[in-house]
């Protein structure tokens, strides 16, 4: 199902333009607009789920489908040596779009610390 005001819903929809990276019947990837690194793609579902914080066994499917199409689309951008896999959930996750987005973040270097400590 798409949500009619989710904005990744409507970059699916095309309604919203987009760099695509990748697309099956499932799965929709598309460049961030504002990149943390050289290659910075997210990889969504098309159906609208909100959040990883709202998903359990019956996402199983799609969560795998998401995942494991991450190394391939990273060495194709050009992630050939590792890359970093982010899922910001619910508010403590500081999750900004509530449609589930899996952050693919990587390029020649080595990135930065996970995270800073608070
Ligand atoms: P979050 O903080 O929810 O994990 O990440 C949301 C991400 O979506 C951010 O990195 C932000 O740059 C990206 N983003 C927000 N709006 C748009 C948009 O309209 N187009 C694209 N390509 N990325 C977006
Ligand atoms: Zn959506």
């Amino acid at each position: 199902m798409s949500a009619p005001d989710c904005i990744f819903c409507k970059i699916i929809r095309g309604e919203i333009p987009s760099r695509k990276v990748f697309e099956d019947k499932d799965i929709f990837a598309f460049h961030d607009i504002n990149p943390l690194a050289p290659v910075h793609f997210m990889i969504i579902p098309k159906q609208h789920v909100a959040s990883l914080a709202d998903c359990d066994a019956s996402h199983e499917g799609i969560l795998g489908r998401i995942l494991a199409a991450a190394p391939r689309l990273a060495r194709e951008q050009g992630s050939t040596d590792g890359f970093r896999v982010i899922i910001n959930a619910g508010r403590v996750g500081r999750q900004e779009v509530y449609h589930l987005h899996v952050h693919v973040i990587g390029g020649p270097d080595v990135l930065g610390p996970m995270l800073k400590r608070n």
